[in-house]
């Protein structure tokens, strides 16, 4: 390779799919041994620079070096990161601590997807301690999130979503919205911790207990007027866009479940065993997440060490998961999530709102819950922490086109085309 061809700075970078396959032609000499270098390819080396945040000189530098080694690929060119999203950043804008995409037709246009159908898509909103996050998600195909907003939290958080959905144009797209039950609390204006009064859609008294587990039918929330059964905001958008959230309803299942156990029984005493990385805070508070629970569904040891309450709860929950709130919708999913509801009232468990979505709401549930699984809101939590990490916490209009521009290249969004 000519070295003077490195310091070449190309604004524009060969994509999409042409991604080199020659990653394992290497010297025939050495070919079978398993400690052949793998030379870096294109996408790699602009993937390197990226992920260390490297200056253009940097990335020079280093280019040069991987070169004086032959570990770059023929005509491998140093591309500076900083400039290959230029296509997708006249979509994006920043003011005070708010990044936002505020024209997303154009950006759908601009990753390739020509037909943008706001009801293909979901919109999925985060907020923690930090900040808060939007993103879109497809429904049902496997196209990953597409970022739309992020706000380093403001004080007020009922002010800082209206905001956000006032700059993404939220009107214009009308999205259903899949967020865990505390945000639909402040998209609905309704009072947050505990209240008397949490679901929207029915009276349902969480003080009631005397009535929890007898009575189904509580009378209907007719409005969402300010001032009256824990509303204290005007609702930012209309009820009938919320998905009551499978992923957050199974960990809420979970939770009553694991609080339900006899906490010096061997059940109990298993979880803590089996996972020592769960503090015990946590395991007292039942708070898992997707995985350890998969966890323990795949674990036949863990059915062993149940009587026969817990194992009934427990069996019964697997089966929702499995039947109900995953991607497989059982016909006879109303028996399969009543026969839960029985058996979590035996075990002793507390009738918790998400619980009550299940017992006095399952209608409300979407026909087609499966294309909005559990798997999907774990996607998202999963899509987050990868631009989380691969930005290093960044979040400005440059990371933002540029994990859009990633998108296009990694051609998740042109496997979706091919296959359509
Ligand atoms: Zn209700």
């Amino acid at each position: 390779m000519d070295m003077r061809q490195l310091p070449d700075i190309s604004d524009n970078e060969h994509c999409p799919s042409d991604r080199s396959s020659d990653a394992n032609e290497t010297n025939s000499d050495y070919e079978g041994t398993s400690s052949v270098p793998q030379r870096f390819n294109q996408n790699e080396l602009n993937d390197l620079t990226r992920d260390l945040n490297l200056s253009k000189k940097a990335a020079e530098v280093l280019a040069s070096r991987l070169n004086d080694k032959n570990l770059l690929e023929q005509g491998t060119k140093i591309t500076f990161y900083r400039t290959r999203e230029k296509d997708m950043l006249p979509f994006f804008s920043q003011e005070d601590n708010l990044v936002f995409c505020h024209e997303i037709r154009g950006l759908m246009k601009e990753m390739g997807l020509s037909e943008y159908i706001p009801d293909d898509w979901r919109l999925f909103i985060d907020s923690s301690k930090r900040s808060l996050k939007c993103v879109l998600l497809h429904n049902g195909k496997k196209i990953g999130s597409i970022p739309l907003a992020h706000s380093t939290k403001l004080k007020e958080e009922y002010n800082t979503i209206a905001l956000v959905l006032q700059k993404i144009k939220y009107h214009e797209h009308q999205w259903l919205i899949c967020v865990d039950l505390k945000m639909v609390n402040f998209l609905l204006g309704q009072q947050s911790g505990y209240t008397k009064y949490p679901c929207f859609l029915c009276l349902w008294d969480s003080r009631d207990k005397t009535h929890h587990w007898v009575r189904k039918d509580w009378p209907l929330r007719e409005n969402m007027d300010v001032g009256e059964k824990n509303v204290i905001n005007d609702a930012l958008v209309e009820r009938e866009k919320i998905i009551l959230p499978p992923l957050h309803i199974k960990l809420g299942l979970m939770k009553q479940f694991v609080k339900a156990l006899d906490k010096d029984g061997p059940c109990f005493e298993y979880i803590g065993v089996k996972m020592p990385q769960l503090s015990t805070e946590k395991l007292k508070a039942g708070i898992f997440d997707g995985p350890q629970i998969r966890q323990l569904i795949k674990d036949p040891a863990f059915i062993n060490s149940m009587n026969e309450v817990e194992r009934e709860a427990w069996t019964s929950f697997v089966a929702v998961v499995e039947n109900f709130l995953g991607k497989h919708k059982a016909e006879n999913y109303v028996e399969i999530v009543n026969k839960m509801l029985n058996s979590f009232k035996s075990l002793g468990c507390n009738m918790s709102i998400k619980v009550h979505y299940l017992d006095s709401h399952l209608d409300r549930f979407p026909e087609n819950l499966g294309d909005m699984s559990e798997e999907q809101g774990e996607r998202f939590h999963q899509d987050i922490k990868i631009m989380e990490d691969r930005y290093q916490g960044r979040w400005d209009i440059h990371m933002m086109a540029d994990y859009c521009w990633s998108l296009k290249r990694d051609s998740i969004l042109n496997a979706y085309f091919n296959a359509n």
